[in-house]
C-alpha cells in the first residue's frame, strides 16, 4: 500500500489523455472522431500519446466533435508543454546558474580571455565557482563586502562595478597563488621605493624594477582589467605574501610607474591591512579616504612629484629641449613619466606630450603577463 505523504512518480497529464477519456465515456474509437472531425487517424493517435501539438484548427474541430470551448485544448496542451519543459531540470538549473554568476561576472570576456577553464554546462560553471570562491556557489556576502576601492562616480552601475572587480580580484589571487616568492623583506623595499624614481630613467627599468621587487617578496604581474572595473591596480596577500597588480588599463610609461608607486605605498605602509585588497581606480581622487591620501602622497614623493610640479609649473607654453632637458634632469625622473604627472596635475594638456608617448606592454617581459 502507498502511504498518503509518499511522492508519486510525477506523470505529466496531457490533452492526450483527456481525448481518450471523453472517446471512453462516449463509446467512441480513434476510428470516429477521426470520421467526424476529418483528420487522420494517425493524426488522432498521435493527440491521444501526446506526441502531436495542438493547433488552433485542432483544437476549435476537438472543441466542435466534443462539445468544449477551442480554448480548453490549447489551454490543455499549453500546460502540457510548459510541464515539459519545467521538469527538464538540468538545463533549468544551467540557466539559473548562468544568470547567477552573469549577475557578478561578465562570462562572455572572462571566456574570451581564456580566464575559465570549463565548458559551458552546468559541470563546468560548478567548477569554475571551485576554482575563483573555493566553493560551488558564490559566496553569500558577495555584493555586500566593503572593498577599500574607488570607482568613477558618473555613468557606471556601481553595483556592477563592485562586484566585477570582486570577481576580477578572485581570478588574480587564482593566478598568485601559481607564482613563488621569496620572503618579504620590508627594509628592502623601502629601500626600494626611496630609489624608485632612478629605475624610471635606467634602460630596462620596467623589467629591472620587477625584478627588484621579487627580490624584496614582492609578487608582480599584469592582468588586464574586466569591463566596468575602471581598475588601474591592486595590492593585497595571498597566503601572507604581499602582490602588486597592474591592469594597464592605459598603456603608458608614466601609467605603470605612478600606478607601481601607488600600490608600492600600500604593501609598505599599509601591510596590516592588505587581507582585504586594495582595489584602485586611479583617475578620480576624490572624496578619498585617508589611507589612500597617504598612498598617493607616499607615491607622489617616491616619483619626486613635487619637484616636477615645482619645476614643470611654468613649462605649458614651452616645451623647448632646454627646458625638457632641465625637467629631466633636475628630477631625475624620466621625461615620458615626468610630463605624464604635470598632465595628471593638469599643468600641461595632454596632446602637448603626445609624441612622448611610451607603451609599457612591450616592456614587461611576458612571463609577468597573467591575461
Ligand atoms: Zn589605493
Amino acid at each position: 500500500m502507498t502511504m498518503a505523504n509518499e511522492p508519486h512518480p510525477f506523470y505529466n497529464v496531457g490533452p492526450g489523455d483527456i481525448i481518450q477519456d471523453t472517446l471512453d465515456s462516449l463509446g467512441w474509437r480513434q476510428e470516429d472522431l477521426a470520421a467526424i472531425t476529418g483528420l487522420s487517424v494517425k493524426s488522432i493517435n498521435k493527440l491521444i500519446n501526446n506526441k502531436q501539438q495542438i493547433t488552433v484548427e485542432t483544437a476549435k474541430l476537438l472543441g466542435l466533435a466534443f462539445s468544449t470551448s477551442a480554448e480548453m485544448w490549447l489551454n490543455l496542451d499549453a500546460r502540457h508543454q510548459l510541464r515539459k519543459l519545467e521538469s527538464n531540470t538540468d538545463r533549468d538549473k544551467f540557466v539559473e546558474k548562468k544568470a547567477q554568476l552573469s549577475r557578478v561576472m561578465p562570462l562572455g570576456e572572462m571566456k574570451k580571455k581564456g580566464w575559465l577553464l570549463y565548458d559551458d554546462s552546468i559541470e563546468g560553471l560548478t567548477k569554475e565557482c571551485l576554482n575563483l570562491f573555493c566553493s560551488e556557489e558564490i559566496p553569500p556576502t558577495y555584493n555586500t563586502d566593503s572593498l577599500e576601492f574607488y570607482v568613477r562616480q558618473t555613468n557606471i552601475n556601481e553595483e556592477y562595478t563592485k562586484s566585477f572587480s570582486k570577481t576580477w580580484y578572485y581570478y588574480a589571487k587564482t593566478q598568485a597563488k601559481t607564482i613563488e616568492i621569496p620572503s618579504y623583506d620590508q627594509k628592502k623595499l623601502e629601500s626600494l621605493a626611496q630609489n624608485l624614481y632612478l629605475f624610471t630613467t635606467r634602460d630596462k627599468g620596467v623589467e629591472k624594477v620587477i625584478e627588484a621587487l621579487y627580490s624584496c617578496g614582492v609578487g608582480f604581474f599584469v592582468l588586464s582589467h574586466l569591463t566596468k572595473t575602471y581598475l588601474d591596480g591592486a595590492a593585497f596577500l595571498v597566503e601572507g605574501k604581499p602582490f602588486i597588480v597592474y591592469t594597464g588599463r592605459y598603456d603608458r610609461i608614466d601609467n605603470f610607474w605612478f600606478v607601481l608607486a601607488h600600490e608600492l605605498s600600500h604593501v609598505l605602509k599599509h601591510f596590516q591591512y592588505l587581507e582585504s585588497p586594495f582595489l584602485d581606480n586611479l583617475d578620480y581622487r576624490d572624496s578619498l579616504s585617508d589611507i589612500e591620501k597617504e598612498a598617493d602622497a607616499y607615491a607622489s614623493s617616491y616619483l619626486h612629484t613635487e619637484q616636477i610640479l615645482e619645476i614643470g609649473k611654468d613649462i605649458g607654453k614651452y616645451l623647448t629641449p632646454a627646458r625638457l632637458n632641465l625637467l629631466e634632469k633636475e628630477t631625475q625622473v624620466s621625461l615620458p613619466v615626468a610630463l605624464g604627472i604635470l598632465v595628471h596635475y593638469k599643468l600641461l594638456d595632454y596632446r602637448q606630450i603626445m609624441k612622448f608617448r611610451q607603451s609599457v606592454k612591450d616592456k614587461i617581459p611576458p612571463e609577468y603577463i597573467k591575461g
